[in-house]
């Protein structure tokens, strides 16, 4: 199969028509890609930049440190407190085959053991803004929970600034639907003309939250305006629970959107009567990001959460013809930046 060696060099040959995609065509890897000059390339951030916060489990400080990356490397994670700098035991790409835990925040970790939790909000941020290539160092074994949302990674990638590279980027375009069922959760990605759009529902027997739908066609601005700020949330009886077991020590109502009944307990309320399902929308962006490259498709998601996503990318890949390796030129872009979005809310 022509896209079973993701390693492979490739370059992308004319689909003709004017067609947004270039297959791409695998070529001896010594060769050098021949690319049209409106092909879109890779990124990363033109500086390295440093950020302090608690982390969600331990409840202690956590500093984070992003540095730019060579093309082709990926987005990786880089424990830098373990005494050692040996590659194999402090790094860990943020792969989908590298999540060990999905239970309540998404956890990668390597063959040597180390790990890194709770890296959703900021890979949620990393994809939406089209960043290929990023070194995220961790003195710790999480990602600092900042606010529960993706605001603060927002913001510091901003300040970094982005940088293009040489080399084209390559987006996974799915081909054929991948279709996930488990009672009432249901999951499908499947093809879509173009770009990534995500549509989630939920239902919670809670009259805060209740039946809630979202469809976003994800883009660095529909992001940045409409998810990114939505905050992660809990019932406070779960959170007495995690208390009393001593997990979630770093849980408060500065990273969460606390819900007692039909009461808020945060002091300022809800960003968005409908807070709930972007934030779900969030997670899906920074779940579905461990693809390794962007996705052209539709994700569509019905009560689900991080296992599920993860699962959905582990059955994507487990068909190699349900998707192929595709450069994208110009447009694209223009249009993925377009905030097309419908929402509605009960
Ligand atoms: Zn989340």
């Amino acid at each position: 199969m022509r896209n079973t060696d993701h390693d492979t060099f490739a370059e992308p040959v004319n689909t003709g028509g004017g067609s947004t995609f270039n297959k791409l065509r695998l070529a001896h890897s010594s060769d050098s890609p021949s690319v049209g000059t409106d092909v879109l390339r890779q990124t990363t951030i033109a500086k390295s930049i440093t950020m302090d916060g608690i982390g969600l489990h331990k409840g202690t400080l956590v500093r984070l440190v992003l540095a730019p990356a060579d093309a082709n490397t990926g987005i990786m994670f880089r424990r830098t407190d373990l005494d050692t700098t040996d590659r194999a035991i402090t790094d860990i790409p943020a792969r989908y085959d590298s999540v060990i835990d999905a239970t309540m925040c998404t956890t990668i970790g390597n063959a040597a053991g180390t790990k890194v939790a709770t890296i959703e909000h900021l890979m949620a941020a990393v994809s939406a803004l089209q960043i290929d290539n990023l070194l995220i160092e961790v003195d710790a074994e999480e990602v600092p929970v900042m606010d529960g949302s993706s605001d603060a990674f927002m913001a510091l990638l901003d300040q970094a600034g982005l940088t293009p590279l040489a080399e084209p980027r390559r987006y996974i375009r799915v081909l054929e639907p991948i279709a996930l069922e488990d009672g009432l959760k249901k999951a499908t990605l499947g093809p879509l003309d173009e770009g990534f759009r995500i549509n989630i529902d939920i239902d919670f027997e809670n009259p805060v939250i209740g039946k809630q739908e979202l469809d976003v066609v994800v883009s660095p601005d529909s992001f940045k305006h409409e998810i990114a700020s939505s905050r992660t949330f809990g019932f406070l009886k779960d959170v007495e629970l995690l208390y009393s077991l001593g997990l979630a020590k770093g849980a408060s109502l500065d990273n969460a959107v606390v819900l007692d009944g039909d009461e808020v307990m945060n002091e300022d309320g809800l960003r968005w009567p409908d807070e709930f399902v972007r934030h779900k929308v969030l997670d899906a962006v920074g779940d579905l990001a461990l693809a390794g490259a962007p996705i052209l498709g539709l994700f569509k998601a019905s009560r689900t959460g991080h296992a599920f996503n993860n699962q959905v990318l582990h059955a994507l890949f487990a068909n190699p013809d349900s998707w192929e390796y595709v450069t994208c030129d110009e447009p694209i872009d223009a249009i993925a930046d377009a905030p097309r979005m419908m929402v509605s809310a009960d």
